[in-house]
């Protein structure tokens, strides 16, 4: 069987699908109806230019409408290159001004993590719907102001989580879901990667004032993530310790290492690290009563893979490579059309926000428990809404 990501007939998604089926033909007037919708890149730096621009060239729902750069020589050159007029080139300072442009229905946000909320609000202010890249914010108050801002101009607020969206991680949410460990027990993860502050893309990452964080906020954030939607329930208390060599100029100010521990209310341990002095890892394992799951890399752009290890004769899931960034960029594209479910609303995004402040606060506390907040739950299931056929 080949294995492709499905939009499942939205009959099939249950009873959150109908809302969104209802809100769907607002949202379809919003857009004009249009077959593919038009996104304006925001930050022209080393994942734009890398992965989203080459992305939207194979896209089917979402195209390349319009650019947002600081540096002019550059956006044109990149203009030149995906066949993009000079109109469709703005800067920070006029970039309200995306307003006047209908070609622009989205506002896809890759900026330093300090920038997201402002630049979240004007998008909205401009009546555009916002794809906003992780960690969703600095502080939790800018994330509220972020969601606030979105029910206010009604438009669709996405954290570009997109390994949510992507078959490898999904297939594993349903194996979970089936019970294949048995009875989950832990889940390990491992996210970090090897800084260097010549790099003008890590320079800001080592800013506590442009990053809000270190390796947690940057890095650990996916092992969080993944560990929440792996055991589709909410941590009810963390801990967390950090060790960082202040004589080492790249950690002036945010963390290097950091471990943490999530308690759930199942009786799963969620454990976990990251590392901004460790080689590019981005790892995760569920141990269950019966079986694990093994996924090293998990999280990568491109060669993900999932195990499953202790059963006898088990198949193992055999899952298609796709375009992580084309593919959430498409889903969101139905998003706004009113064709899927927002999976990764602001209110997760905020979720993964509370849970690391509280990891921090344990960590300025010696490692004390930290009691969690418990009343968010998602409103959607990956492994339910995200369709992807396995041959496992
Ligand atoms: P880069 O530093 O490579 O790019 C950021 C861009 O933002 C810059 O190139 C610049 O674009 C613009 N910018 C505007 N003001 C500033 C400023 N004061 N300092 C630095 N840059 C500025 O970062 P990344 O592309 O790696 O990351 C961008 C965002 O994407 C972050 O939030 C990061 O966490 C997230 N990310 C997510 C990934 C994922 O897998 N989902 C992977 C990697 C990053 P210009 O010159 O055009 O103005």
């Amino acid at each position: 069987m080949t294995d492709t990501i499905t939009r499942r007939n939205m009959m099939e998604l249950g009873a959150g699908a109908t809302l969104a089926l209802t809100t769907g033909s607002v949202l379809h007037a919003q857009t004009g109806g249009q077959a593919s919708v038009g996104y304006a890149v925001v930050g022209l730096g080393k994942l734009s230019l890398g992965q989203i621009l080459p992305a939207l060239q194979r896209t089917k729902n979402a195209h390349l409408a319009a650019l947002v750069s600081g540096h002019p020589d550059k956006a044109k050159k990149v203009a030149a290159q995906y066949g993009l007029p000079e109109t469709a080139i703005y800067n920070y300072e006029n970039f309200d001004s995306i307003a006047k442009n209908p070609a622009i229905q989205v506002v896809y946000i890759v900026l330093p993590n300090s920038m997201h909320a402002d630049f979240t609000i004007r998008s909205f202010k401009a009546g555009k719907h916002v794809l906003c890249e992780k960690p969703m914010a600095v502080t939790l108050e800018e994330c509220e102001r972020m969601i606030a801002a979105g029910k206010a101009a009604n438009r669709q607020l996405m954290i570009a989580y997109r390994c949510q969206y992507e078959p490898v991680n999904v297939t594993a949410m349903q194996l979970m879901r089936k019970g294949t460990v048995g009875t989950p027990r832990l889940v390990n993860a491992v996210m970090g990667k090897q800084t260097d502050l010549s790099d003008p893309s890590d320079a800001w990452r080592l800013d506590m004032k442009m990053s809000g964080g270190g390796a947690l906020a940057d890095m650990g954030i996916y092992g969080i993530n993944a560990t929440r939607y792996l055991l589709n329930e909410e941590p009810v208390e963390v801990r967390g310790w950090a060790r960082t060599d202040k004589n080492d100029p790249r950690f002036k100010t945010v963390e290097d290492m950091i471990a943490w521990q999530m308690r759930f209310p199942s009786g799963a341990i969620g454990d976990g690290s990251s590392c901004f002095s460790q080689p590019g890892t981005m790892a995760w394992q569920v141990v269950g009563s019966e079986r694990r799951l093994v996924a090293d890399p998990g999280c990568f752009y491109g060669g993900n893979s999932v195990r499953i290890v202790g059963g006898r004769n088990d198949p193992q899931p055999q899952v298609a490579e796709i375009d992580h960034f084309g593919n959430e960029m498409d889903w969101f594209g139905d998003v706004v059309r009113g064709r899927a479910p927002n999976v990764s609303p602001g209110e997760e995004g905020l979720q993964d926000m509370r849970i690391m402040h509280a990891i921090m606060q344990s960590v300025a506390n010696g490692g004390q428990t930290v009691k969690l907040d418990t009343a968010y739950r998602r409103t959607y299931d990956p492994a339910t809404v995200v369709g992807v056929r396995t041959s496992a």
